[in-house]
């Protein structure tokens, strides 16, 4: 089957809202250097614009889209920029805006498929990282949810803690803080963000648990985010991190961030730069967790997180994450529609 564009990407034009019957034309096809296939192309019949089968793919415009699905998985297995290059035949550079460009894909693809999400019980902690050099401390929250570890959301942003008064390390920081000024703390803000972020995944007055640790913030936050719909459940830092824990599972998927994600490793020099390449990093990091990794070893191959809470019908690959671009919200091409023929909002209709 060939494929048929569903809407025109024009969004001033009455096509791409609407697309009447026979709203398109064909115009034949070309044949991009990059590929073994040639790509069809089309003219709306209202707006006059020309467009192709790749307008409505995320490696439009791409240069060596080959490397596109082997970028990616390097990029959530703990590899460097520089090496994920020398192995998939980039130079960092381009590695970088292809790290760039994936993140906003994943974080839109995302965002269309996670719209309700069918559980109560959600976990909340924060991982402390750097950016740049080891004085200038960031935090990581991540909240998911507890039977499956779907990652629901995660940000970052920088933090101020400063060492004890008197020491090396507390020279230094003021040192730095006198050239760059006082180091903002973020820390609430970024917690905030992540709870909004899964306030607005649940249905209308759902009321759900949060387990956390007994960090005073997470409380005023999760009171003033959920209200009433909330009981927050707090376990001690200190309690033994075994599988009885309730934090487990928000632990484990903390030391799988640090494991997937190079920057993220203690003790390494793959650290960001800037908190907000960390925030990009992390989109990868959460559709590769919930929609291609198996949730546990032990589960049945293609068992991901996002499949066992209904989101999706089964696992992706990598080159289907970075399929279809998802800049059209749920009217987007569905990342398993290997044609092109179903959007979100038809693969929810049935
Ligand atoms: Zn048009």
């Amino acid at each position: 089957m060939s494929f048929v564009p569903p809407f025109c990407p024009s969004n001033i034009c009455p096509a791409h809202k609407k697309p009447e019957k026979r709203w398109f034309t064909r115009e034949g096809y070309y044949q991009p250097k990059c590929r073994t296939v040639r790509v069809p192309r089309f003219r709306c019949n209202l707006c006059g614009r020309g467009f192709s089968r790749q307008t409505f793919r995320h490696d439009y415009r791409d240069h060596k889209p080959h490397t596109n699905a082997a970028t990616y998985l390097h990029l959530v297995s703990g590899v460097g920029l520089r090496q994920t290059g020398r192995l998939v035949g980039l130079d960092v550079h381009s590695v970088q805006g292809k790290l760039r460009k994936m993140s906003r894909t994943c974080r839109r693809l995302h965002a269309n498929l996670c719209v309700e999400l069918r559980a109560s019980e959600f976990l909340l902690d924060e991982e402390e990282t750097y950016e740049n050099s080891s004085i200038r401390t960031v935090t990581m929250p991540v909240v998911i949810e507890r039977k499956t570890w779907f990652v629901v959301a995660a940000t970052a942003g920088p933090i101020r803690r400063l060492a004890k008064a008197g020491t090396r390390r507390r020279r230094w920081q003021e040192r730095d803080e006198k050239k760059r000024g006082r180091r903002p703390d973020t820390s609430r803000a970024c917690v905030r963000k992540t709870l909004e972020d899964l306030r607005r995944r649940l249905p209308e007055g759902a009321k759900i648990q949060l387990h956390s640790d007994l960090k005073s913030s997470y409380a005023t936050l999760a009171r003033s985010v959920f209200g009433d719909a909330v009981m927050h459940l707090r376990t001690p830092g200190c309690a033994a991190r075994t599988t009885a824990n309730p934090l487990f599972p928000i632990n484990t998927t903390l030391a799988m961030t640090r494991d997937n994600n190079g920057r993220l490793r203690r003790k390494s020099w793959l650290v960001s730069k800037k908190a907000e390449r960390l925030v990009e990093q992390m989109q990868l990091f959460a559709c590769y967790r919930n929609y291609v990794r198996t949730r546990f070893n032990s589960d049945a191959p293609g068992e991901t997180p996002g499949r066992l809470l209904g989101l999706i019908e089964r696992n992706l690959q990598a080159h289907e994450v970075l399929g279809w671009a998802q800049l059209w919200g749920r009217r987007s091409i569905h990342p398993t529609s290997a044609e092109g023929d179903r959007t979100h909002d038809m693969a929810a209709a049935g």
